[in-house]
């Protein structure tokens, strides 16, 4: 039989298999919920003016159908939970969450679209055990943060036809999150789910507790509507008030990096 690489166990004989980035049982909630109207005809625009996501080839049938699998059924109940339902600015959003299988999850979402766009790879290798459920202390170094995105009123000046009068974050989206701090401008990897803006902060492995804390404090007091989510606490609430729906879009389409050239 035929020896590959599977992008999480490695050297294996085992069945290759074809994804898109989004699991197609997340993908087919969203579009469930889409209205059949001007929703549909804008994000129809929008997915043409974002680059087309290939399949991923490179997952072989015991990770994706089993440990990967969980992961996606986690944020499946979470979605019709939670992710489902588009917030209003400035609306009070609780979550509870299990925050390995989320944090998994993301990491497993943002392992694939690297590959895909054939990016920061070498960033996620080290964290493959942890993403595959085998041990809980390989994900310290990756710190989790909730924000939420709220609908945009569309500026006059950048209205035309086609796009509605408020924008709402009505799909889930792949990208980075940048952002400037006293220190200097950062990046942080962003995975929307319609309003929950999940942010991932990768820290050096060789980061003690102190700096780790530094990074934590100054990255809040920039985005205060910001909260860090825990491996000890289940539950956060926060204000609807961080992103900017259409800003979001804007800059998701505009800046996507260049690893290869940085
Ligand atoms: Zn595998």
């Amino acid at each position: 039989m035929e020896r590959w690489i599977c992008a999480f166990c490695g050297p294996t004989g085992e069945k290759r298999t074809k994804e898109h980035l989004w699991p197609a049982s997340l993908h087919r909630r969203v579009v469930a919920l889409l209205d059949g109207g001007e929703q549909k005809f804008w994000l129809a625009r929008l997915d043409r003016a974002l680059p087309n996501e290939p399949t991923i080839r490179d997952v072989c049938a015991i990770c994706n159908n089993g440990e990967l699998s969980k992961l996606d059924s986690y944020i499946c109940e979470a979605f019709d939970r939670y992710f489902s339902i588009i917030r209003e600015r400035g609306e009070q959003v609780t979550l509870d969450y299990d925050y390995h299988l989320l944090k998994r999850w993301l990491l497993k979402m943002s392992y694939n679209s690297a590959r895909i766009s054939g990016s920061d790879v070498p960033v996620f290798q080290p964290l493959i055990p942890y993403i595959l459920g085998q041990n809980t202390s390989g994900g310290r170094t990756v710190r989790l943060f909730l924000d939420m995105t709220y609908p945009s009123n569309m500026p006059a000046e950048e209205r035309q036809a086609g796009l509605p009068a408020i924008v709402r974050p009505e799909i889930n989206r792949v990208g980075f999150l940048g952002y400037n701090a006293p220190t200097g401008s950062k990046v942080l990897r962003a995975v929307h789910l319609r309003s929950f803006s999940f942010l991932l902060a990768f820290l050096p492995s060789a980061a003690n507790a102190t700096s780790v804390q530094a990074f934590v404090a100054e990255f809040l007091s920039c985005r205060p509507s910001a909260r860090e989510l825990r491996a000890s606490i289940s539950r956060v609430t926060l204000s609807c008030n961080g992103i900017d729906c259409w800003e979001s879009i804007k800059s998701g389409m505009a800046h996507r990096i260049d690893f290869k050239r940085a």
